[in-house]
């Protein structure tokens, strides 16, 4: 059995700014629900945020609403609040956990920002169902509800290769949501700001990809954990100079750390790629369960989802589609498989750990094969661990330690 010493985890010193960043982003929202000149537009995690901001919508994200409900383990108990009303328990668990909370009249951000009771009231919902259907489900629950418009984009899936017929499909379904959100927003595009913002969001992604791939040091400077708690601003303030500014300072600490030889996790044995998304509830407790083993789990798909190389302001619009589609989610196994593959050998991993969440089989990429293939081409092993991003009822935390500390030995052995 590895020997499990006294978890040593390096605290990020950029943490404070990012906290207060992320605090004057909600109470942004806040004032702009209850401002009659402001317009406030939801929007899935990867849906044209950069046109929204341009158009001087405040955008709310709820996946990540309902990400701070696992974080804050209040997701469980909200999700059959939504099971009654006729969403399946099998079904996205960020969209029941948020939906319960909505039924409830509850919400993590007014424990974490006092004079904030929920999240704030849209006058728009838009999304973009190239993640997954359930977003678009989740959007039309609330326009109903709240009697609101519901726009979007339906993205075409599984495929290999990003071709210009795909990206001329997109192109014409975001050019498409201009009309109606200039009427809500009572104000035409500003092409001029549009680009301005494209070029912000590239920027703020080129800080964001050379943050986690600042990992590929040894040791690696950051983990896994750290970064789906440092992603924040990647995912909700992208197309904004605060997120750039803060991405400027992370990096800054972590190029220290590499040159220092400091790592995220203190003694690094092991080198773990991370696929599939987080448990939110049990961020701690991972953390710890790995740092323990003297492991590093140092890089994911899910925190390089919110890396868009592909934006550009010269052609913002078409740029949008482009990177849109080129997300990871969207893609087959043919090119997932490639991206692994890669990541495997430039952040020098030594084994794999596939998160089978029970309620987001999109994000699930152990169900077809994948880990005995890449196991075969690569010779990485593998483990498939099951759980939920916000379900605890469907995570065995006696079950994942044993496993993780079965695999661990596995790797020492090799
Ligand atoms: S990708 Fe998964 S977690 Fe995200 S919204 Fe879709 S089903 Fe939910």
């Amino acid at each position: 059995m590895a020997q499990e010493k006294q978890p040593q985890r390096k605290k990020i010193e950029a943490t404070g700014q990012m906290m207060k960043i992320m605090s004057d982003y909600f109470y942004d929202l806040n004032d702009a629900a209850k401002s009659p000149e402001r317009k406030v537009a939801w929007c899935t995690s990867v849906g044209p945020a950069e046109l929204l901001r341009a158009m001087g919508f405040a955008v709310h994200f709820p996946e990540n609403h309902a990400a701070m409900l696992g974080a804050t383990r209040m997701a469980t108990e909200l999700i059959p609040e939504a099971n009654t009303i006729g969403y399946s328990p099998d079904i996205c668990s960020y969209l029941t956990a948020d939906i319960g909370a909505y039924l409830k009249g509850v919400s993590p951000l007014a424990k974490a920002y006092p004079g904030i009771e929920a999240p704030p009231h849209p006058d728009v919902l838009v999304y973009n169902t190239n993640q997954c259907r359930d977003v678009q489900d989740w959007f039309s629950w609330y326009a109903k509800e709240l009697d609101v418009p519901c726009i979007g984009i339906t993205s075409p899936k599984n495929f290999t290769d990003v071709s210009d017929i795909l990206i001329d499909d997109v192109t014409r379904q975001i050019e498409a949501l201009i009309p109606t959100l200039e009427e809500i927003a009572g104000q035409k595009l500003d092409e001029q700001r549009l680009r301005d913002t494209v070029a912000l969001s590239r920027e703020c992604t080129e800080l964001w990809r050379q943050v986690l791939e600042s990992a590929a040091g040894t040791p690696a400077p950051i983990s896994f954990f750290d970064a789906t708690i440092h992603m924040g601003p990647a995912v909700v303030l992208r197309g904004t100079q605060q997120a750039i500014d803060y991405y400027k300072r992370l990096l800054g600490e972590l190029q220290q750390r590499v040159a220092d030889g400091v790592g995220a996790v203190d003694n690094e044995k092991h080198r773990i790629y991370w696929e599939g998304m987080p448990v939110w509830g049990r961020l701690r407790q991972h953390s710890e369960l790995f740092a323990g083993l003297q492991t590093s789990v140092l890089v994911s798909t899910y925190c390089s989802s919110w890396v868009f190389p592909d934006f550009d302001a010269e052609q913002p619009i078409r740029s949008m589609a482009k990177a849109y589609l080129g997300l990871f989610i969207v893609r087959s196994d043919t090119y997932k498989e490639q991206y692994i593959k890669e990541m495997l050998k430039k952040f020098k991993i030594d084994g794999i750990i596939y998160h089978d969440a029970k309620t987001c089989p999109c994000n699930s990429n152990s169900r077809y094969g994948m880990p005995q293939r890449l196991e075969q081409e690569t010779g990485i092993p593998s483990l498939v661990i099951s759980g939920d991003l916000n379900d605890l009822r469907c995570v065995s935390d006696e079950q994942t330690r044993t496993n993780v500390e079965a695999f661990i030995e596995q790797l020492e052995e090799r």
